[in-house]
């Protein structure tokens, strides 16, 4: 049975379904990734107004929620979506692991792991540079990059946690060998494909940030 998925804020990427929630002071992008088969459904990032998004998962079956990175401004929702949803398990690399607010994370990422929601399947890259335990989660035609990669360039670098020949590593090995037409949906802000980007890596890297 193809459940139905109301609402026009849902959008189809590749084969999966991508409902997408801008929260908190640092206009967070959290996203909902579900299979349209099944309903089962990931959260990325559980940024902020756990509210809303614990709303935008009403009618789905969240299976994980996955951070892509540490940083605070990512993880404000936690706490409650993991009370809300008690068999979702919380997932982020274990570099990162220490940024968290007690408990940490249950289920460490590794790079090439699976997650599997309903007939879907999101890929983990590990993408360090913006932190050492900086993530991204690729389904077919579409990766949410946290803070990695924004439309203009890599996310910010700032010691101790960042560095700015890693993430620029990052993005040239694993995020630009995919097809121009992946769509990216970063951890702040509008989206981009990975084939406009691509052309201003020299940029990027001549300007240092
Ligand atoms: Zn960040
Ligand atoms: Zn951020």
């Amino acid at each position: 049975m193809e459940l139905v998925l109301g609402g026009s804020d849902w959008e189809l990427q590749g084969n999966v379904w991508v409902r997408r929630r801008r929260v908190g002071p640092l206009d967070n992008a959290a996203y909902l990734v579900a299979c349209p088969e099944t309903g089962q459904a990931v959260l990325i990032d559980a940024a902020n107004d756990a509210g809303e998004l614990i709303a935008a998962a009403d009618g789905l079956e969240l299976v994980a929620v996955l951070e892509t990175h540490g940083h605070w401004d990512h993880w404000q929702a936690l706490a409650e979506v993991s009370a809300t949803f008690p068999s979702a398990y919380v997932a982020a690399h274990p570099d990162d692991l220490e940024m968290f607010p007690p408990p940490p994370p249950g289920h460490h990422l590794s790079d090439g792991e699976g997650i599997e929601f309903g007939h879907r399947r999101l890929r983990v890259l590990h993408t360090p540079g913006h932190t050492p335990g900086s993530v991204c989660f690729l389904a077919e035609g579409v990766v949410f990059t946290g803070d990695t990669l924004f439309p203009g360039g890599p996310g910010s670098t700032r010691p101790p946690q960042g560095d700015f020949a890693t993430i620029l590593d990052s993005i040239e090995s694993r995020l630009f060998p995919l097809p121009p037409e992946t769509v990216v949906f970063p951890g702040h802000g509008d989206s981009t494909t990975i084939g406009q980007e691509r052309p201003f890596l020299g940029a990027w890297r001549a300007r240092g940030w």
